[in-house]
């Protein structure tokens, strides 16, 4: 008796052991033990860099994505920051070079749009692509999709669907559709022949939570920004961040040592975050608040 009781009890510390590991290996919520430990590298390391995601990372969402520029306040933090010695900033995001430009126009960090694939340096006026590319003319499938959410939305509210035609990939928000058409939407994503059509095209899909990202994953891939700007330098310092699954590709090409942090849960879509850690806060409290106020920080920070 007392053996099977022992066994029993062994094995429900090894599962109960098991979930803790995951949790204190990765989760960094409340944030302020990663926190310091970053914070302390960052003041002592000579070349740094700071790798910002924009949507959901930097700025909450808006229900029109074009709604969410950024506050005068975010730019100044940003150009402060990267204006101190030995800081190399960027932000890399999914938003077309188009949409950075018209909110950041100069600034004294880096700009690298469209998922990876567009740059901008430092005061520089012009964009130039970061992988070599053909432009393949996809504006007829892009056109198709968009016919065909827009008949599936119907008479239910066709405006609650925000289509994005970009250089590289085709997006569908329905963040804030109703529910029910939420659910309608969702069982009908893909007709078989637009699935099809998918696949002869050799383009892929992303899906979130409410919305879906159709690309070609060889060529959008935001592990192109990390690449290019780990080149840049010999950083003894690296700080990546994003909130969604595309970000994955930063963390996964970040150089050995980097701080890299998830923000949102761990695990999602079959995957596991390949970040550091992750910051998993309860859903009344802000991620962006809580990385605006960090940024402000390392601001503040005098450094050697
Ligand atoms: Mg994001």
């Amino acid at each position: 008796m007392i053996k099977v009781k022992n066994k029993k009890k062994r094995r429900n510390f090894r599962a109960k052991y098991k979930v803790i590991a995951k949790k204190t290996s990765l989760n960094c919520f409340p944030f302020r033990e990663a926190q310091n430990k970053i914070l302390n590298a960052f003041q002592t390391a000579q070349k740094k860099l700071i790798v910002l995601d924009y949507d959901g990372t930097l700025r909450k969402f808006e229900k029109n994505p074009e709604a969410a520029s950024p506050e005068k306040s975010l730019k100044e933090l940003l150009n402060k920051l990267a204006a101190k010695p030995g800081v190399t900033l960027a932000i890399v995001s999914g938003r077309k070079q188009e949409e950075l430009e018209k909110w950041f126009g100069q600034p004294n960090f880096i700009l690298i749009g469209d998922h990876g694939t567009m740059l901008k340096l430092q005061g520089a006026t012009t964009w130039r692509p970061l992988i070599k590319y053909k432009i393949s003319d996809r504006e007829n499938l892009w056109a198709e999709l968009e016919g065909h959410y827009a008949q599936i939305a119907g008479a239910v509210h066709p405006k609650s669907l925000y289509f994005e035609r970009k250089r590289f990939s085709f997006g569908l928000n329905y963040r804030y559709a109703l529910p029910t058409l939420q659910a309608r939407l969702q069982q009908t994503l893909f007709s078989p022949p637009l699935q099809k059509k998918l696949v002869q095209s050799g383009l892929q899909v992303q899906m979130g939570v409410s919305d879906l990202e159709i690309l070609n994953r060889d060529m959008v891939k935001k592990s192109h920004a990390i690449k290019y700007l780990t080149r840049l330098d010999k950083y003894d310092f690296a700080f990546i961040t994003g909130d969604a699954w595309t970000d994955e590709d930063m963390f996964e090409a970040a150089p050995r040592g980097a701080h890299t942090i998830k923000l949102g849960p761990a695990q999602g879509e079959g995957k596991q975050t390949k970040a550091s850690c992750f910051l998993e806060a309860p859903e009344d409290t802000n991620n962006e608040k809580k990385v605006v106020q960090f940024l402000d920080f390392l601001g503040k920070l005098s450094t050697i």
